[in-house]
């Protein structure tokens, strides 16, 4: 069927069209990859989408979806990708459940004690259930409070508390003169993925971790806590996983490869992910008593945290006893996928996915995402029987074990690697919604198109486009005129790049395939985070509570699988993507730049006895020592490469609208497959078979999490990891491998330009 014949059959269905008389059509310029003709079909499908997804259908999901906690391994967390699967079918989805095996511990034994140092007292560890909050009190099927991946281990050491346990709070301890050898730490939650907290504690030599949840973050400095409020009550506790994925995710038992029946798999003791030391996660009910019995420095003014206390590092008398015992098991992990076959490029996948297991009930995380994309597919089967036909593969995805470490995502991402490189055209993801602003973060080469997107969706509390909503608060939040001016004038809001945290990042950083995560927030947080009281009554109480956000979100995504499953030529572009590969360069030279003037500047003040005069006897702080100057480190393979970037997409750019000017009919030739091939092809290429130098699994030279942050991302991570670690030679080699990884972009792209203008010609 071609489009005319689509659009009579809209008409003779009787649905509603937008108002677009001829001259209207003639004006109006076609979608991004789309001829003129194509466009008009898809603007009315995309409109049609839109007015399906319902807030009331949102409500009736997550009430059964959060009805009672689906962990991995629970009767529930089962029993709902039954579900899903099921509802995916109905919707008229081609679906199975994919099953993987995989390593998922659960507490056994957990204790936290004060030993010496204060009135002895024993944690509680325990969330209570509130006669407000119906589901609160299914004890029996609750996850106690626990970090997954933490080693087995039973410790008594004197307690030390290090802030948020990240690298710079380590070289204030330093300066303090406070080693956390032998010790047990208190770190607080926030400001850096909750994992890194152990993991820098052990490279300290640290020799058990403890983290809590300071009210000054998400309890009662913030706001009113649960259940008068969305901030966390004094029981509360961020449940979490904490083993190494910055090093790679996934089953830490099958890395690299799918976690299918007969995988081979490490013993648990080579598992490399797995903590060095125990580590439990507590209350700030449970922390005060240890932070009270803290002595020594007094902390400084940034360690400060909420309670009301006096703040100390420690150590002192205060000894602590750590003990924490897991039940080792093998779990399976259900993964619902749903397909919708492509009619002309059924090997080109376009991929939609939201994880559904919870550490409880989780109705914000994941439930309140993934019944936006339940809703999607509901939509998206409602267009397929008014005629509707792809012309590329959808395949909608629930994934399972996200939580414990992205287990069912990375699982099948690793063992479909061969059909992602071949098939693979994009991945969206989304993980929690909200009220507020559309977060989009993801590739840059489909920057102009999440834009795009982004422009379709109306804001249901301001009713202007979330772009547009979107566009005024970066406007009020920019720190700069220049910020400023470039956010009225760039024509495109610059979306963040995507680190580590939710699904997509085996198909990005793994496979190479283009991503992009999307989401609403920014009007409501809270306190319930990885706590039992992230349910139904919390979140119908405190959140998008009329799922108004919720029919937003499923209307982002399903635009944006529609649009990239129709489009005659793939929506990828390369002059933003360019453009912020190149701030990347920039951004790097400053900070070698920046740590060549302030260690240039320490070692003078040291000489001056600036650290000598300034320092109180009575609060001594250790001296720093004279350091080397970095060296100029060797940037021009990577300026070269952005400059050969820029040339191939202003190429791109004007191969592309030389064959818009033909009216885009040329776009319907057959050639065009060819064109495709290698705009898909254009994020395999940023990344290498050896990954990155120290992570092999993570092969994308573009983008990754920090190694010592987590979440947040670190672009062109070999060489900023380099620069920040102090490893100049490796910095230089990594120029080189990154310069050339762009130099292979750039090639890519200037054929596909000279393909598209052979198309046309
Ligand atoms: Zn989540």
């Amino acid at each position: 069927m071609n489009r005319h014949a689509v659009l009579a059959s809209l008409l003779f269905a009787g649905l509603s069209l937008a108002p677009v008389g001829n001259h209207v059509i003639a004006d109006e310029q076609p979608l991004f990859g789309y001829s003129a003709e194509s466009s008009r079909a898809e603007r009315q499908w995309e409109a049609k989408l839109r007015a399906i997804p319902s807030p009331e259908n949102l409500r009736a999901y997550m009430q059964h979806l959060s009805a009672r906690p689906h962990n991995v391994g629970s009767p529930y967390d089962k029993d709902n990708a039954e579900w899903i699967a099921a509802k995916f079918k109905e919707f008229g989805l081609d679906t199975h459940i994919e099953q993987f095996d995989v390593l998922y511990p659960t507490p056994k034994e957990r204790l936290v004690e004060l030993v010496a140092g204060g009135p002895k007292f024993v944690a509680k560890l325990q969330e209570p259930a509130l006669a407000q909050d119906p589901t609160s009190s299914q004890q029996a099927e609750q996850l106690p409070t626990y970090n997954a991946y933490s080693i087995d281990g039973d410790v008594t050491a004197p307690l030390v508390y290090v802030n948020y346990g990240i690298p710079e709070d380590y070289e204030q301890l330093e300066r303090i003169g406070v080693s956390v050898k032998g010790k047990i730490v208190i770190a607080r939650y926030y400001h850096s993925w909750r994992g890194i907290k152990p993991k820098v504690a052990a490279e300290h030599g640290a020799i058990g971790c403890l983290i809590y949840s300071d009210p000054r973050e998400d309890g009662f400095v913030q706001g009113e806590t649960f259940p008068d409020g969305a901030y966390r009550p004094l029981d509360g506790v961020q449940r979490g996983s904490v083993a190494d994925m910055p090093y790679y995710p996934g089953d830490p038992l099958t890395p690299g490869v799918g976690a299918i029946k007969d995988a081979k798999r490490l013993k648990v003791e080579e598992a490399a992910t797995i903590t060095k030391i125990p580590v439990l996660p507590i209350s700030y009910a449970d922390a005060q008593p240890l932070l009270a019995a803290l002595a020594g420095y007094i902390a400084p003014e940034g360690w400060r945290g909420g309670l009301g206390i006096t703040y100390h590092v420690g150590p002192g008398l205060a000894k602590v006893h750590l003990k924490v015992k897991s039940n080792w098991d093998i779990k399976p992990v259900y993964d619902v996928i749903g397909k919708i076959p492509g009619s002309v490029f059924p090997g080109e996948w376009v991929i939609r996915g939201n994880h559904h297991d919870a550490w409880v009930n989780g109705a914000e995380d994941p439930t309140s995402g993934m019944v936006a994309v339940l809703e999607e597919a509901r939509a998206l089967g409602e267009l397929l029987k008014s005629g509707w036909k792809p012309k590329r593969t959808i395949l909608y995805c629930a994934w399972d074990g996200e939580e414990p470490g992205l287990l069912g995502s990375t699982e099948w991402a690793e063992a479909h690697y061969d059909e992602l490189r071949a098939h693979g055209v994009a991945y969206i993801n989304s993980d929690s919604n909200g009220r507020g602003y559309l977060d989009i973060e993801g590739s840059h080469t489909l920057e102009k198109f999440s834009n795009e997107i982004a422009r379709e969706i109306q804001d249901p509390e301001t009713n202007l486009s979330a772009w547009k909503r979107r566009q005024l608060r970066e406007i009020a939040k920019a720190k700069s005129a220049e910020e400023r001016e470039e956010i009225r004038k760039r024509g495109d809001l610059r979306i963040p790049a995507l680190g580590s945290g939710s699904d997509y990042t085996a198909f990005l950083q793994h496979d190479g395939v283009a991503s992009l995560n999307i989401g609403f927030d920014g009007e409501d947080t809270g306190g319930i985070y990885h706590s039992i009281y992230d349910d139904f009554y919390w979140y119908t109480h405190f959140s998008d509570t009329n799922f108004v956000y919720g029919r937003a979100l499923a209307q982002t995504g399903g635009t944006a699988v529609l649009r990239l499953a129709d489009a005659d030529l793939l929506p990828f572009e390369f002059e933003n993507f360019a453009d912020t590969v190149q701030t990347y360069v920039k951004e790097l030279k400053t900070l070698s730049q920046k740590m060549q003037d302030d260690i240039r500047e320490r070692n003078r003040e040291i000489e001056e006895g600036v650290f000598q005069a300034t320092n109180d006897p009575k609060r001594p702080l250790v001296a720093p020592v004279v350091e080397m100057v970095p060296p100029h480190l060797n940037f021009a393979p990577l300026e070269n490469a952005v400059e050969t970037l820029t040339r191939s997409a202003a190429e791109y750019s004007k191969a592309l609208e030389q064959a818009n000017s033909h009216g885009g009919a040329i776009l319907t030739s057959a050639s065009l497959a060819e064109v495709n091939k290698m705009l898909i092809e254009s994020e395999r290429k940023l990344s290498t078979t050896e990954g990155l130098p120290n992570r092999p699994w993570f092969k994308h030279q573009l983008y990754a999490p920090g190694f010592y942050t987590g979440y947040a991302a670190k672009t062109v991570p070999a060489v900023r990891e380099a620069i920040e670690q102090k490893q100049w030679k490796r910095a230089d080699e990594a120029m080189v491998v990154v310069g050339r990884v762009l130099q292979e972009e750039a090639a890519l792209i200037s054929s596909a330009a000279a393909r598209l203008t052979g198309v046309t010609r």
